[in-house]
């Protein structure tokens, strides 16, 4: 009898941003790698993320072994509470990722039943055929790890997310050792993030952005306010960092910058000095020139707390002119335009804001390796075949040119998309006929508050029904020009439907009324605005959840 062949199955991030998912099969057993999720682009209004289909892994639930967690991204963690259910399976990880994923699943009120197993770098686990050791990278967030999976065909190494940090903040190092070793012994096949595939020479280390906000601190005449992701724990840990040596107290604003930071002071993975922390109520008061706030909401996300700053629409924080302002974080394409919008808003009352770009020293540096990093992995391991996971398709088809560069791939550089798999035989590699992948559009409720979340998949649309307030507002008064309209489809079958629109109209007329000035001339912001009010009353009403597709008319 011949042995069995080992496949590997993208479900998602191949060939688009976000939602990184992989499965892994050696006869009847399967491991997962990641569950992550995408943001949704504005076209998909209504709905708050998207996650991979997991039809191939629902098909063979008996033989799943585990999920494997690579970091605490949303790309990577994200899906975890949405699949989970359906995978009802292990979940491997570090300490700080495990313990995001907690939070997500208490949420959700999944930690009961959950099955979380703590991993450690440098150590390996056996599951089924399978051996798998976690190896150290570095990476925007901390607790990072790739995975070198041992199997009877040879051995498989997926990168997570990756950079090389020669110089990391918390000085716990890139295990380039490992990989090296790993590419001694003989690996089959190598699985590696391709995010900045199209940048040219080394990413500069984490540390590279110390220069340019000490300066800015230093300089900044009033408060500063720095927005970046939550979980940039060691960007957190320089702006604590550079705050305390300017002088400057810490204030923490928005919910996931609040969580995110004890989760990991919490784990000791940051340094807060004693007695620098301003409590949330004295924020507001306190001495402008001796504060420094983090606040999340570096995408504009509508109601995030940079959002609501920027119209100075936020209950814990005013803005004024000469304040500062820096956005240390990437633009997520997609994003562009709200992020922008946002920027105007602060302009318009003379804060100073600072955002990527120009020519002065970095305010944000990239979590991902750029080509000069993905050759010195690619020499290190030395794979007989090489696959680019983690992009868009041009940098896929970027990362697998540089591997042809570096000429060291022995076997095949293989370019797929999400849902091809690839079957490895003792005979070779060989692309195999795609499986069903796709995109689930989940509405969990505004980000604000947490309420049950629903999978709206195509049955639940047909029973819950589309509504559709529609509002003309004057583009530069922010009047309501005529009483909102309000269209539904397959929602309302009772008589009593006309008093509940007629109250659903006094729902979005009081949202629009009780906007300030700029939010309402902000299409992005009063339509989310008006979509969580909206949802509430329907909801609470009805006890249905239908989609709501606010649209606003120009007058
Ligand atoms: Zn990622
Ligand atoms: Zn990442």
């Amino acid at each position: 009898m011949s042995k069995p062949s080992l496949w590997a199955v993208p479900l998602g991030g191949l060939g688009e941003f976000g939602m990184n998912m992989m499965a892994l099969r050696y006869g009847e057993d399967f491991l997962a790698i990641d569950a992550g999720l995408m943001f949704p682009e504005s076209e998909l209004l209504g709905v708050d993320v998207v996650i991979p289909d997991i039809t191939y892994l629902k098909q063979n639930r008996a033989g799943l072994r585990a999920l494997l967690l690579t970091h605490a991204h949303e790309d990577h963690i994200g899906a975890v509470p949405y699949l989970l259910p359906d995978l009802n399976c292990p979940v491997y990880g570090t300490k700080f990722t495990l313990a995001l994923v907690r939070k997500k699943l208490e949420e959700h009120g999944l930690l009961q039943t959950a099955d979380l197993r703590e991993i450690e770098p440098g150590k390996t686990i056996s599951l089924g055929p399978f051996q798998v050791e976690f190896v150290y990278v570095t990476h925007s967030t901390i607790d990072c790890v790739a995975l070198a999976i041992r199997t009877a065909l040879g051995i498989i190494i997926h990168t997570g997310d990756f950079k090389i940090d020669p110089t990391p903040v918390d000085g716990i190092p890139f295990d380039l050792h490992r990989f090296a070793r790993y590419g001694q012994e003989g690996v089959l096949a190598l699985f590696a993030d391709s995010t900045n595939a199209e940048r040219p020479g080394f990413t500069p280390s984490e540390r590279a952005v110390w220069v340019r906000l000490e300066e800015l601190f230093r300089a900044a005449p009033q408060r500063v306010i720095v927005s970046c992701f939550s979980s940039s724990v060691h960007r957190i840990q320089q702006v604590i960092d550079i705050a305390t040596a300017a002088g400057r107290k810490i204030g923490l604003v928005g919910r996931s910058m609040v969580d995110n930071t004890e989760i990991a002071h919490s784990l000791g993975k940051l340094r807060i000095p004693d007695g620098s922390v301003v409590r949330p109520q004295d924020i507001k008061s306190f001495d402008p020139r001796k504060l420094v706030v983090l606040a999340s909401g570096s995408q504009a996300e509508p109601m995030s707390a940079l959002s609501r700053i920027a119209v100075d629409n936020h209950r814990l924080l005013g803005i004024e002119e000469n304040d500062t302002v820096i956005l240390s974080a990437r633009i997520i394409p997609g994003n562009e335009k709200a992020i922008s919008r946002m920027i105007d808003h602060l302009f318009r009352r003379r804060v100073l804001v600072y955002y990527e770009g120009g020519r002065s020293a970095p305010i944000h540096v990239s979590g991902h390796g750029s080509q000069e990093e993905m050759k010195l992995l690619l020499n290190l391991v030395r794979p007989k075949y090489f696959i680019p996971i983690h992009g868009e398709y041009r940098q896929l088809f970027r990362h697998a040119a540089l591997a042809h560069q570096v000429g060291c791939v022995s076997g095949e550089i293989m370019l797929i998309e999400s849902g091809h798999p690839i079957e490895f035989t003792a005979a070779g590699a060989f692309r195999r006929d795609p499986v069903t992948v796709g995109r689930v559009c989940v509405d969990s409720g505004s980000l604000e508050e947490l309420e049950e979340f629903v999978i709206r998949d195509r049955r639940h649309l047909a029973e819950d029904g589309v509504v559709v307030p529609i509002i003309a507002i004057d583009k530069h008064s922010g009047r309501i020009e005529t009483s909102p309209e309000i269209v539904t489809r397959g929602f309302l079958p009772s008589e009593d439907g006309q008093e509940l629109l007629a109250l659903a109209r006094d729902v979005v007329l009081k949202t629009v009324e009780q906007s300030n000035p700029e939010e309402k001339t902000d299409w992005s912001v009063i339509k989310e605005k008006i979509r969580t009010d909206l949802k509430r009353f329907l909801n609470k009403k009805t006890a249905k959840r239908p989609l709501i597709l606010p649209v606003i008319l120009e007058v």
